[in-house]
């Protein structure tokens, strides 16, 4: 399906154990986080709209300080089976690098989702293991030279917020919701 042409585009599926994908027309609500050990750590933050995996790359991770503002890159749409994948992408393909299931649940939006992404606001509740309650997502201003739009991830103020004195989520939970590995484990396929 042409809109999973770019994810295709940049993987070799005789190399890697990534999932070729398909689309789907269920309306579903899934939502993963996975910690992506790649040139450099990341957490691509994933929401189901539409038949596909809308994908940001969170350079810094999810905050649950209330305000703190996290860049989240906008990438290519990733097939739903993606968010079941959790294991090593080889050497010299894309993305190369080892990938854990963060998090995962579902997300609720608030007012129509497909509407709120074409607007560039997102406003919804996460039911995730580890992340929950009130999210937005909101695109800034188009950054010279870069053709990948910049979208804020920004936790709401509620009961799931915590203060800059609490501990961080990454740190307190740095493991698999799927597996309960630790990356290195995933990396050497121990541990499950
Ligand atoms: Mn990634």
């Amino acid at each position: 399906m042409a809109r999973l042409a770019a994810y295709r585009a940049k993987r070799d599926f005789t190399k890697t154990s990534e999932p070729s994908g398909r689309t789907a027309r269920r309306g579903g609500s899934s939502y993963v986080v996975q910690k992506h050990d790649a040139s450099h750590l990341h957490y691509d933050f994933r929401l189901e709209l539409d038949g596909v995996l809308k994908s940001w790359a969170v350079t810094k991770g999810p905050s649950l300080v209330t305000g703190e503002k996290r860049l989240a890159v906008h990438t290519e749409d990733h097939p739903l089976d993606y968010g079941d994948f959790e294991g090593t992408i080889p050497e010299g393909q894309y993305g190369a690098g080892t990938v854990m299931i963060w998090d995962r649940g579902i997300w609720e939006p608030e007012g129509d989702p497909e509407d709120g992404y074409a607007k560039g606001r997102l406003n919804f509740t996460l039911k995730g293991k580890k992340l929950r309650g009130a999210w937005h997502l909101i695109r800034i201003a188009p950054r010279p030279h870069r053709h990948q739009e910049s979208w804020l991830l920004i936790k709401g103020d509620d009961a799931y917020a915590r203060s800059e004195d609490e501990p961080d989520i990454l740190e307190e939970a740095p493991d698999s919701a799927k597996t309960g590995r630790s990356l290195q484990e995933i990396a050497e396929e121990t541990g499950s």
